[in-house]
């Protein structure tokens, strides 16, 4: 089969290379760590960063759109070395429309103790409905990160993971939902770590958890008006 671009794909292009800056906004990468990569929807075609371009240099007619199995259709150059793990996501959660890679200080300081960021704040009930979960220890250019991703967030409430001695993947329905997650994932990782500092964190009922992931999935936002009788 030969590919053909769509006004889709150079869309989405310009979003997933636009949504690289708020990973700098926000502190979550340093030079070149982190990456951002989005689901052309209604395709099994992919956008994702280039490999080693500074974020400044980054332009939507560089970004390198793939298939699942990482092939380049589009692009001179090659994809994020974090590509194949990006795509396993997308491979086996077919819902998947985002995917973010950072190693984000907070929540990779966590991935270095091996350790779930506890569910102590409601904010994260809202966001990740309980803790972050922790994945498993993984070389990097095997496709054992990406293995460790799904199996840990398959069946879990929680769009990010902090991958142990690594740092963080976060998914969403878009790829600007994953750099939320990924935002959100920094934000409560470094809250809960000051709270350690003063003393133990209080954790949150699980049936307050899932009152108020339930509230923030279903409720909160805006609403369409009532409807003039
Ligand atoms: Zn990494």
């Amino acid at each position: 089969m030969t590919y053909t671009s769509t006004p889709e794909v150079q869309e989405m292009k310009a979003r997933v290379c636009a949504l690289h800056a708020e990973l700098l906004r926000w502190g979550l990468v340093t030079w070149t760590s982190g990456n951002v990569s989005g689901r052309v929807p209604g395709t099994d075609l992919i956008v994702i960063k280039p490999s080693g371009v500074s974020y400044d240099d980054l332009t939507p007619e560089l970004m390198v759109v793939t298939d699942l199995d990482g092939k380049v259709l589009e692009g001179d150059l090659a994809p994020s070395s974090d590509a194949e793990s990006h795509n396993e996501v997308y491979r086996r959660m077919p819902e998947t429309g985002g995917v973010v890679h950072t190693h984000s200080p907070y929540a990779t300081a966590w991935a270095a103790r091996a350790e779930p960021i506890p569910c102590v704040l409601t904010a994260m009930a809202d966001e990740f409905g309980g803790e972050i979960p922790l994945g498993p220890f993984a070389l990097i250019g095997s496709d054992a990160i990406g293995k460790g991703i799904v199996e840990t967030l398959r069946g879990h409430r929680s769009p990010a993971v902090i991958m142990q001695n690594h740092g963080v993947f976060t998914i969403g329905k878009d790829p600007k939902s994953a750099v939320k997650a990924a935002v959100m994932t920094e934000d409560v990782a470094r809250t809960v770590h000051i709270s350690r500092q003063l003393g133990e964190p209080v954790p949150i009922p699980q049936a307050d958890i899932d009152r108020l992931y339930d509230r923030y999935q279903n409720v909160y936002g805006q609403q369409p008006a009532p409807k003039e009788q």
